[in-house]
């Protein structure tokens, strides 16, 4: 171990960096620190278990960022703001990360952003998990930090969960539709930001286009920017391994699982007017997508030639529809 650099891994319990801190371990070139707020729950121990060095630290926490930076060549940074669903505590703790990042004299940090949508659209629509995130973006990049940063499109896995299909009543199909429910870490936390009912909505996308790709086939994609920072640093890099409409992921799940998924066809209008909270926002983020964000799908596959197409990652995960 002596000798290799050292990356920190934020997120490594969840999706994102969890994906990362396996493809680095598996990897092998770098010494890898996994953040955690709690570093004996089952995820954690997993990563110890594969070689990872587990930290405890808190990203509202400077000090404890501190520590788990200290000596760091480089860093993965996610932020999630679906604990706690501000706009502004996304913003500050990206900023106390990339300030900590600065003084610490990282030397790449591969940051996952979002768009400034209300930037972007002069203020016409707001989406508060991409916002805070483009802020964020531009303070690593405006503060020096050598940042690459990398925008994740629609993950594929939110059909296995909040988008999974349900099933239409009293008919043989499945409806692409959204199951939202309370996370359970806030209902553990007593947060009531997110949503406190179990409902059914739709993809509000129409004949769109919309990226996507497997949260789980990132860590390869981040492993080979930090591979290559003389080529990958100050670029921004949006992901995706292909864009379908409704339909045409709709027709995938259905010759693939074998049951029939028809796409709904509700308009983002109708789909806002819902009564859930965060409709709105979700509403404003299809509208977003359907402005086709640049997502390079080429470059995606060239960090992760095994990064999956839609058609792949249901055929790996049909079982589960
Ligand atoms: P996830 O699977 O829910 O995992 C969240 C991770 O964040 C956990 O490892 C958690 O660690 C860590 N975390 C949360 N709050 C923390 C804090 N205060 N201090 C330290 N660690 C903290 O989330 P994910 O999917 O990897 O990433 C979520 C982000 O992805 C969101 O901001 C979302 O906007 C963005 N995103 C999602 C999609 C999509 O289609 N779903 C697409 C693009 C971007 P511990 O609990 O172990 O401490």
């Amino acid at each position: 171990m002596a000798g290799k650099k050292l990356i920190v891994v934020f997120g490594a319990t969840g999706a994102q960096g969890g994906g990362v801190a396996r493809a680095l371990l598996d990897d092998g070139t770098f010494k890898v620190r996994a953040v955690t707020r709690s570093p004996r729950k089952k995820k954690a121990e997993e990563l110890r278990r594969r070689g990872a060095e587990v930290v405890k630290a808190d990203q509202d926490d400077e000090a404890s960022l501190e520590r788990a930076l200290a000596g760091a060549y480089g860093a993965f940074i996610v932020t999630n703001f679906w604990e706690h669903c501000s706009k502004e505590k996304e913003i500050e703790q990206g900023q106390r990360l990339a300030d900590l990042s600065k003084r610490q004299g990282l030397h790449h940090v591969v940051f996952s952003g979002l768009e400034n949508v209300h930037q972007l659209t002069g203020g016409r629509l707001e989406v508060l998990h991409f916002d805070g995130k483009g802020v964020v973006e531009e303070y690593f990049q405006k503060i020096g930090v050598p940042t690459t940063i990398i925008r994740l499109p629609f993950y594929f896995e939110n059909f296995l969960s909040i988008f999974k299909p349900q099933k239409a009543p009293q008919r043989d199909t499945f409806v692409l539709e959204t199951e939202l429910k309370t996370p359970l870490y806030l209902l553990r936390a007593g947060l009531h930001c997110s949503w406190d009912q179990s409902l059914h909505t739709e993809l509000p996308m129409g004949d769109t286009p919309m990226d996507g790709m497997a949260v789980e086939d990132l860590g390869p994609i981040v492993l080979c920017l930090l591979k290559s920072p003389g080529e990958y640093i100050g670029q921004v890099i949006g992901l995706s391994t292909g864009k379908l409409t409704e339909a045409e992921y709709a027709a995938i799940l259905s010759q693939q699982t074998g049951k029939t998924v028809t796409a709904s066809k509700i308009s983002p209008e109708e789909y806002e007017k819902q009564d859930f909270p965060g409709a709105k926002e979700t509403a404003a983020m299809f509208r977003f997508y359907a402005l086709k964000p640049d997502r390079n799908v080429a470059l995606t596959m060239k960090l992760n030639p095994k990064a999956r197409t839609f058609q792949q990652w249901v055929g790996d995960n049909k079982n589960a529809f």
